[in-house]
């Protein structure tokens, strides 16, 4: 049996908007991971099955990685269909906001859904989430959003709705969030859950494979170069590695190519903290991917000298300047974050 983690009146409050509902929009935050395609899809075929008009919008394209996703071709991209996306927020009953806790992270969609006069649910399990949604959802303790829109299906008494394909959806997020079941992931409810999603005939190592083990021969390459540059701060117990756009375009980039890239470094012995700078093909900035492993707080790095946040062990931010400015602060904050990054635990 699992713990009932999400309070009963939220169940209830969202219970019925379904029921009432006919028209609801699920979005998700901007360059989209494997929870938020995940848990948006999860939702999706769930409320598939009751008959709801359901239309996924995020803010841009996700990776190739996450296209086998039963459904994934239906998901809209705001940054290419804006007009039917604007038509279908603003007529939505309700909009459900996943794996995002603060409205920037919908960039560009943003006035649209804070505009829209649909009731609004937000499933996250980000620290600190904003006050734009009438119930709020939001389990930082929990591994994944994937895991918390299973947990609602469940509590809603939805069980045997959950099909094979919205399985497959909800255990991808729960897997890609937690590094496949390799940090986040010492709640053995998490077990009990993959349990039930096994029982819908998911099969989890074919998941694995497709996820991790699909990429081109010149994304390897780019990993082996990309670690051969690496530069480790042996005092600091840290390591950065970095991406230019010269060197993305010389080993045929895509998007997706470089993600858990910057869990890498953690693998050396006495590395607590990584750091992967990479130049943005789209905007003048350097996108800034932090991993730690113990205490060590990414989020509050990422914070004060990146403009962002996330998680205490995996958290982002952007930074707008050139790849050397970014790794000037980015030393800058580990002789500020010495001490913490050297101690115990
Ligand atoms: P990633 O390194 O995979 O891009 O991001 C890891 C986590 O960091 C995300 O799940 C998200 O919580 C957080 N994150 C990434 N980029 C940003 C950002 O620009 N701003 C904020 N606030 N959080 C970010
Ligand atoms: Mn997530």
């Amino acid at each position: 049996m699992l713990t009932k983690v999400i309070e009963q009146s939220k169940i209830d409050h969202f219970a019925k908007w379904m029921e009432r509902a006919d028209k609801i929009v699920i979005v998700a935050h901007v360059g989209p991971d494997g929870d938020a395609i995940g848990s948006s899809l999860g939702l999706w075929h769930f409320l598939n099955t009751q008959d709801k008009d359901v239309n996924i919008i995020v803010p841009n394209a996700f990776p190739d990685f996450l296209r086998w996703m039963p459904g994934s071709k239906d998901i809209l991209l705001y940054d290419r269909y804006k007009e039917f996306a604007d038509k279908l927020i603003a007529e939505a009953d309700v909009i459900c906001c996943l794996d995002f806790n603060a409205i920037s992270r919908i960039d560009a969609m943003a006035e649209a859904v804070l505009a829209s006069p649909a009731r609004k649910i937000l499933i996250d399990h980000h620290l600190n989430p904003e006050d734009f949604c009438r119930i709020i959802i939001s389990h930082p303790e929990i591994s994944s959003t994937s895991e918390l829109v299973f947990r609602l299906i469940c509590r809603m008494g939805y069980f045997d709705d959950i099909t094979k394909s919205g399985a497959e959806c909800i255990y991808t997020g729960m897997m890609t969030d937690t590094g496949g079941f390799t940090y986040n992931s010492n709640n053995r409810e998490i077990y009990f859950i993959i349990s039930e999603l096994l029982s819908k005939g998911i099969d989890k190592d074919d998941i694995y494979r497709k996820v991790y083990n699909t990429y081109s021969e010149s994304r390897l390459r780019l990993m082996g170069h990309v670690l051969s540059q690496m530069k480790v701060y042996p005092d600091h117990r840290a390591a950065l590695i970095t991406l230019t756009k010269k060197e993305q375009s010389h080993f045929n980039y895509i998007r997706g190519d470089s993600e858990g890239f910057v869990n890498i470094p953690l693998s050396i012995k006495n590395v607590v903290f990584s750091c992967f700078l990479r130049e943005d093909t789209e905007k003048p900035m350097i996108k800034v991917s932090l991993r730690s492993v113990g205490s060590f707080p990414c989020n509050r790095l990422a914070a004060e000298f990146f403009n962002g946040g996330g998680h205490l062990n995996a958290s982002g931010g952007e930074f707008y300047g050139t790849l050397e400015e970014a790794k000037k602060v980015l030393e800058l904050a580990l002789e500020k974050f010495k001490p913490l990054l050297n101690a115990k635990g």
